[in-house]
């Protein structure tokens, strides 16, 4: 079976080395092995991703020689490729979850949803205490006069698990890592974990490869295949690039910034030193897109996240 891979990035700054390490990844990736790749730009958020920084994407992808066959400028036979534009097809995938009973709405706000949601994991993020699970409809039809409601998807506390295919062995149970989460929120934008679920499956993505940030959403979404009867692709998580600081790349680190960047190197230039990072490019020289294909391989790429040295790109 061919391979399909995707680029799935959302455009709320510009790219930076982070982004791009896990998007060369995913192109060697599916290419190495004769696949596809659909290019999906995620700008649900659509008040954080003017249409510059999609522009700009666009354009820094081709500039680096990341190529595509399916998405923007390319078309193919699943358009939009505009998360922002797809709504309908996140509705339809809403409506079937919520024929199954499994969707409520949520009145908490902010700052309940801080309060209440113990215990706090290590990594921050919270669990939802399934404060708003068992309003009566009454009770929820007369909070829904003063107050638009976000939908939630009701978990369970089965022990689930996939084999990630970098990482290994991933196990979890829903009700612990994330209680129920949101499919939509109450402004009406629909939560990331549903819309990718529904593109991936519609566009006949097989192989997510991605950040390891991302590895923690990934039972989710296979949940959310198994309850919507859909293909689940395969996984494969990448390390993340730290800064001098041992910190995760962001969108604040300029530096990092592909506007900075190109002024200062070329594709190949940029390509190679990411490649070297990854283990597989035997030193930091230049190499196009193209001639990295032959050298990659998942298994000389570490599995910790991997500090920039300094000089590198600086
Ligand atoms: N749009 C997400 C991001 O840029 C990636 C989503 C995914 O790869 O599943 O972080």
């Amino acid at each position: 079976m061919t391979v399909t891979g995707r680029f799935a990035p959302s455009p709320s700054g510009r790219i930076h080395l982070g982004n791009l390490f896990c998007c060369l990844l995913a192109w060697l990736s599916a290419r190495s092995r004769g696949g596809r790749m659909v290019l999906r730009i995620e700008d649900l958020d659509t008040a954080r991703c003017p249409a510059r920084y999609v522009v700009q994407m666009i354009e820094d992808l081709r500039w680096l020689g990341l190529d595509w066959d399916e998405g923007p400028l390319r078309g193919g036979p699943c358009p939009p490729y505009w998360q922002s534009r797809r709504t309908k097809f996140y509705q339809a995938a809403l409506e079937r979850l919520t024929e199954r009973g499994l969707v409520y709405p949520c009145f908490c706000t902010r700052a309940e949803l801080h309060a209440a949601s113990a215990p706090h994991r290590t990594d921050g993020q919270t669990v939802y205490p399934g404060t708003c699970r068992h309003l009566t409809p009454e009770e929820a039809a007369r909070r829904a006069l003063t107050r638009a409601p976000a939908l939630r998807l009701k978990v369970d506390g089965a022990e689930r698990g996939f084999t990630d295919g970098h990482m290994g062995a991933v196990r979890g149970r829903l009700d612990e890592d994330c209680g129920d989460f949101l499919l939509r929120r109450s402004d009406g934008m629909f939560a990331y974990q549903l819309a990718g679920v529904v593109d991936d499956a519609a566009m006949g993505v097989t192989e997510v490869a991605r950040g390891a940030d991302l590895l923690d959403s990934t039972l989710r979404q296979l949940y959310l295949y198994e309850l919507l009867d859909l293909p689940a692709p395969s996984f494969i998580h990448a390390p993340l690039l730290l800064d001098s600081r041992g910190r995760r790349l962001s969108k604040r680190d300029a530096d990092a910034g592909l506007e900075v960047l190109r002024d200062r190197m070329t594709p190949e230039e940029i390509l190679g030193r990411l490649a070297y990072l990854a283990g597989f490019h035997p030193s930091a020289a230049p190499a196009p897109a193209k001639a990295l294909l032959g050298e990659f391989q998942w298994d000389k790429v570490p599995r910790q996240d991997i500090p920039i040295p300094a000089g590198l790109f600086d």
